[in-house]
């Protein structure tokens, strides 16, 4: 039966600037060792770590970092990230950085309490236990993964990506503070804004959506639209990061109760076979899928149109996104491997309209 509320959100959330000075309070009592988790680089430059690492030395507890991983992060990483939190023993896990880091960490305090590979995980295996105790803090505005429990995750071999969830991971506390989203690049803001803003619109569309994730689907839409043009042309205005960092946790929830649909499947196999950002990689199948979708939802896709004033492939293209898949190398050739990775995914059965293998095959070709 179709869930018209459903509200399961655990996450304590500090929202503010200068908010992560109030860490020490999300600390599980007890915590005596805390690792984090974060990428190589930026969370230095933003300086997201150093603080986050004197906040605790400040206090009678060990820090341990964990600062290996890469965008799109591994299995291979997160086995290795449980391997250090076990061999010293964490009992806290902070995740520091984009989703990549704040995935990996989510995934890395559930290997280190349960037996098994990443691997496994991803393969259908179940957690037996509870996570370590999550704290996240993200440093982009896009993939709301500091509030929901999935850990996107690619395969060492294929490289194939695909979203773990369990509510064991759900952040026990996520802290935002927008100040360490001030040093993202231009392009860096532009493909994280389109992350956040299609899990807005592919929440809004799923089958699972509900009246609260409606909701919060709309105000996101809408901050993101006015936000992002206006970030960009002073990518240092802390008010509008601000907006764009709740819009970007708006659509964290969104995906938490509704998921993704068939657009974030379709864009999975462009990050794992061409290299391209996640965020773009949605946006440049967006206009196609909306397409796809009126028929069945057109109320709902009306309503965007009405926002975007029937111009959401321009409002897409102006920040730089080609929504042409010839662009960025990609021809019909393609189109066999990228539909072997999109078949059979999840996100397909909350698609508001049965998908075929054609069909697939269609879009990616209207896309070329
Ligand atoms: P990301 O992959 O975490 O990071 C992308 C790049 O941005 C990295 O080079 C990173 O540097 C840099 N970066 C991070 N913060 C920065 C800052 N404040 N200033 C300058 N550079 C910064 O990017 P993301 O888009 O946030 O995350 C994408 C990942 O999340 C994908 O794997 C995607 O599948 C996943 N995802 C998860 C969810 C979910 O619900 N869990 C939802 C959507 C997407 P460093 O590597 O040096 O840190
Ligand atoms: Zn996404």
């Amino acid at each position: 039966m179709k869930d018209r509320f459903k509200n399961f959100s655990p996450t304590n959330i500090l929202f503010g600037e200068g908010k992560i000075k109030a860490l020490p309070e999300t600390l599980p009592s007890g915590s005596k060792k805390i690792l984090i988790v974060t990428g190589q680089q930026s969370s230095k430059t933003n300086k997201a770590l150093g603080t986050v690492e004197s906040i605790i030395k400040n206090t009678d507890k060990q820090v341990f970092i964990f600062d290996k991983v890469e965008p799109n992060p591994l299995t291979s990483i997160v086995d290795s990230g449980a391997v250090f939190a076990k061999k010293n023993s964490v009992d806290t896990v902070i995740g520091i950085g984009g989703g990549s880091p704040m995935d990996a960490a989510k995934c890395i305090a559930l290997l280190a309490t349960n037996k098994g590979s990443m691997k496994d995980y991803m393969k259908g295996k179940k957690p037996s236990k509870p996570a370590l105790p999550i704290i996240t803090v993200p440093t982009t505005a896009g993939t709301g993964s500091e509030v929901n429990h999935y850990g996107v995750i690619s395969d060492a071999d294929t490289k194939s990506k695909s979203g773990f969830s369990s509510d064991y991971i759900f952040p026990k506390a996520a802290i935002l503070d927008p100040t360490f989203t001030l040093t993202m690049s231009y392009a860096l803001t532009v493909d994280t804004a389109v992350d956040a803003l299609t899990h807005a619109i592919e929440g809004y569309l799923s089958t699972k959506a509900t009246f609260e994730s409606d909701k919060l689907a709309l105000e996101a839409i809408l901050i993101i639209k006015d936000g992002l043009p206006a970030v960009l042309v002073n990518r240092r205005d802390l008010p509008l990061r601000t907006q764009l960092m709740y819009a970007s946790m708006a659509g964290g929830f969104v995906i938490a109760k509704a998921g993704t649909i068939l657009l974030h499947a379709m864009g999975y196999p462009l990050t794992t076979f061409y290299n391209i950002p996640h965020g773009r990689a949605n946006g440049i199948l967006l206009p196609v899928v909306l397409e796809f979708l009126k028929s069945v939802q057109p109320q709902k896709i009306q309503t965007l149109g009405y926002i975007f004033n029937g111009r959401l492939k321009e409002f897409i293209n102006k920040f730089g996104i080609s929504t042409k898949l010839s662009d960025y190398g990609i021809t019909e050739k393609n189109i066999p491997r990228f539909l072997d990775d999109v078949w059979g995914r999840k996100n397909l059965a909350v698609t508001p309209k049965s998908v075929t293998k054609k069909d697939i095959i269609d879009l990616y070709t209207q896309a070329l």
